[in-house]
Parts: structure tokens; sequence; C-alpha cells
């Protein structure tokens, strides 16, 4: 008879646990509402700490937050945190620790909007608020931010003086981890856009890492909770990004602040924004972001983490470094008067051009049997050559019909020469073609390693397509579409 109640105590435990997980996080509405409380005022991922400013300003007006200045960067940049709740759980997050990693920053204003609202949230909003006092530093390196950089204005990368703190951003981190000793923090980053979630053409979107505080990479407890957050915020992620959640390398790294937080007592989640199709300024990740923080949030508010078990953590694939963003694959390439079956993978390394816009420097990445990568885009060239783009300098590309222009297009032309004086007043982002102003110019396509990816791809000795910066151009349709073109100078 006891074992008999005993069991069906079990059981219906067992279901309404079932129950309660299923319904415990809001993932599905955080989803459906976040346009809602996106803040407009950031669009692109390039910003810098004047346009947070006047937001952080307006956040000051606000009961809810309590909002004080750290201190400054090196370069007397102010440093803000801001507080909100009344919980005894204590939760410290920051980002942009690294100048060009802001995309947590762009969702934790997205977050404060949330946390300020008046809607269908309240009862989210007071558990929050009840039980947890979370405190946020948005933009912790503004002096790399402002020039978009991984490191602070003491060319010093932040997270790797966790120990010997010489710089006021990390004395800042510091100073605030050891008077609140949060119970949990959340490390905001982003990764390279090249990473897959595990061994196979998957990008890794999210990664999570609960950072290990020794070489010997020890699980306490400190640690095995940011493991179990960390599973709620992967089975969450999971419903919108299935397959693009990866886990980051725990190799224990003396000098970060996420391993020494861990053993400073602070349970403390990496989250890395890694990389999406056709999302280069990271707006979707953008709102992942905002997701993950509302999830771990509930989850720590509501205890739910706690009765996670850490080998779901160990079952999130690992990071691999297996993408490019274009792969052109089975081209026949010339070398040495001989032909090789070869695949070139091309990355577009952001640059910002002379009027402050974002433009490409593609350059050829890897060469070779490159069947175990993946590409963001991928072209098979099977029974086609590829050939380096040609150089035309007999007229001003300014200066030629159409037609012209299009019949050398047709021949593989993708350099062009034009006169100093039209390359300043165009706009270079509309560029069709790679411009040049050196009429002695010497240099010419090649298809070698880090060079720019200018090609022509030839089938039966016909022009079929042109690579132009990395962009595909199909001369006889479409070439006026691209507008990636580089200026050669
Ligand atoms: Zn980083």
């Amino acid at each position: 008879m006891k074992t008999k109640t005993i069991f069906l105590f079990v059981i219906i435990s067992v279901l309404l646990m079932t129950e309660l997980s299923a319904q415990n996080f809001l993932t599905d509405s955080y989803y459906q509402n976040y346009h809602k409380y996106k803040e407009e005022a950031i669009k692109s991922k390039r910003f810098t700490n004047a346009d947070i400013l006047p937001l952080i300003e307006k956040l000051k007006s606000n009961n809810l937050f309590e909002v004080t200045k750290l201190g400054e960067s090196l370069l007397g940049k102010d440093i803000y945190q801001l507080k909100i709740g009344n919980g005894k759980t204590k939760i410290l997050a920051w980002s942009q620790m690294h100048g060009d990693e802001s995309t947590a920053t762009m969702a934790l204003f997205d977050l404060f909007n949330f946390l300020k609202a008046d809607d269908d949230f309240n009862k989210l909003r007071e558990l929050l608020f009840e039980n947890l006092t979370i405190y946020f530093i948005p933009m912790l390196n503004p002096d790399g931010a402002e020039i978009f950089t991984r490191r602070n204005a003491g060319m010093v990368d932040l997270n790797r003086d966790a120990a010997r703190l010489q710089f006021p951003e990390s004395k800042i981190l510091k100073k605030v981890r050891d008077e609140l000793e949060p119970e949990f923090g959340f490390n905001l980053h982003d990764q390279s856009s090249y990473y897959t979630a595990g061994n196979n053409f998957k990008t890794a979107t999210i990664s999570f890492l609960a950072p290990a505080y020794n070489y010997e990479k020890e699980i306490n407890e400190v640690r095995s909770n940011t493991m179990k957050v960390i599973v709620d915020l992967n089975n969450e992620l999971s419903k919108i990004i299935p397959g693009h959640i990866g886990r980051y390398s725990d190799d224990f790294e003396p000098r970060a602040f996420g391993d020494n937080l861990v053993k400073w007592g602070t349970s403390s989640v990496l989250i890395e924004s890694g990389g999406w199709k056709d999302d280069a300024e990271k707006q979707f990740i953008r709102k992942l972001n905002f997701i993950s923080l509302l999830v771990a949030f509930e989850s720590i508010a509501k205890g739910n983490y706690n009765s996670n078990n850490i080998d779901y953590y160990f079952a999130i694939p690992q990071n691999e470094r297996l993408l490019y963003d274009v792969i052109l694959r089975n081209a026949l390439i010339e070398i040495h008067g001989k032909e090789f079956l070869m695949d070139v993978a091309i990355n577009r390394n952001e640059r910002i051009n002379r009027n402050g816009e974002k433009t490409y420097y593609s350059s050829i990445s890897e060469l070779g049997d490159l069947s175990i990568f993946y590409g963001y885009e991928e072209y098979d060239l099977s029974n086609m050559k590829l050939e380096p783009g040609k150089i035309y300098k007999d007229d001003y590309y300014h200066e030629l019909e159409k037609e012209d222009l299009t019949e050398l297009l047709n021949d593989g032309f993708t350099d062009f020469l034009s006169d100093t004086l039209y390359v300043k007043e165009i706009d270079l982002r509309k560029t069709k073609v790679n411009l040049f102003t050196d009429k002695e110019r010497k240099s010419t396509n090649e298809i070698r390693l880090f060079r720019n990816a200018n090609f022509v791809v030839k089938k039966d000795d016909q022009v079929k397509y042109l690579f132009i910066n990395g962009f595909l151009v199909n001369p006889k349709v479409d070439f006026t579409t691209v507008e990636n073109g580089l200026l050669i100078d």
C-alpha cells in the first residue's frame, strides 16, 4: 500500500513537473511581441557611446531604474550601471567588453523597454522584480565601440585583464562584482560568424559557455548552476533556431573575466552571438539575445534551472570553425600551365569607406579540397574553368557606353580604369566593378591565397559568370544589381 502511494506520488509529481516545464517559459510570447520593445534609436551594429547616453539619460527619469555612473573609460567616456528589481538573487550582466561586439548591447536596450512597459507581461515583471535584482552594464568598452574594434584604447583585450586589472574598464567590472557578489553573471559577446554548431553546415548563431575556473575543468556548484541555466536557454532557443546553438570551448583562460567570475563565486553564463545568413547587422540575433536574457531571468527567478541535468549542457554540439562566406566548388584552375580541380573559399571582410559606410573587401581565404567546409553561399562550378578577372586600361570607365561595358564584362573584365575626379564623386557602394586610377597599374588579379576575389567563370570557353570583389555577377542578366565594386588605389 505504502509503495503504491509513493509510486502514485512520483507519477503525479512527474506529470506536474512536465506540465510546469511545458508552460514555464514565455519564449513564444517574447518572440511574438519583441517588436513592441525594440529600441528604434539603434538600427545597426555600429553605434557609439554617444548614441546610448541619451537612452540612459531617459531611463534615469523612470523610477524602476536606478542609474549610476560607475566610472570612465581610458579616454574619459562614461560607463553606466542600470539597476532594476528588489529581489534576493543578484544578477550582473555586462555587454561589449569587446568594442566590436555590440549585439547584446542592442538587446539590452530592447530589454530595458520591455522591463519598463506596462502590459500583459506585468505578471512576469512582478516575478522578476520580486525575486531578482539585476545590474546591467551596457557597453563596458566605449572607446573600442567608438571605432568598432575589439580592444580598448590601451590596445588591450579587456578579457585578458581580469587578473592583472590594469585598465579602468576592467577595474570597474571587478569592483562591481566584488561589491555585489552576484549569484549569476551574464558575459555578453559576439563571435566570428564562421562557426558552426557541431560538424555540419548549421551556423552557430548563439553559443553558450559555462566557463571553467581551473585547468582541470572541475565542476563545482557555481559552475554547474551556470550549466543548468544554459540547459534552459538551449531548450528554449532550440524552439526558434533548432540546430544553430553551439557550445563554446571550455579551455580555462586564467586572464578572462568569465573564468575568474566562476572562481570568485558568480555563476557566469557566456553568451556569444555568432552568424545567421543574411543578418550581417545582427538584428535577428539581437532578438535572440533579448529572448535569451528573459528566459535566463525567468529560469533564475522561478528556480527552474535547479532541476536541470548538466548532461544536457554537454550534449550541446561544440563550436567548429567550418564556414566561409562563399565556396566555389569543383572549379578547374590553371596553375603553371596545368589544370587542377579546386575549391575556392571567399570571405567578405567588412570595411568602412571614406563616407563612413559599410563596404566589403573580399579575399580568397582558402584553396584546395574544401569538401569538409561549408559556405553561406555555395556555387558548383563542375566542368567550368576559373580564371583571374581581366583588367581594362584602354578607356575610362565612366566614358564607356553601356553596350561596350556589357561587352567587356562578357569578355571577362572585372577591373576598370577611372580618373581620380570621377572616383571622388561617385558613391562607391554603387560601383558595379572594381575601379583603379593608376594607368601604370602593374598588379593583376591572381587566384592565390589572400588575394582579392575577382574571377571569370568559363564554360566551353564562354564567360558564364564573374566574381567581382567576391560577389557573383551574371554579365548577361543583372550586373547592374551588384553594388560592391572596389576602389583599388
Ligand atoms: Zn568578445
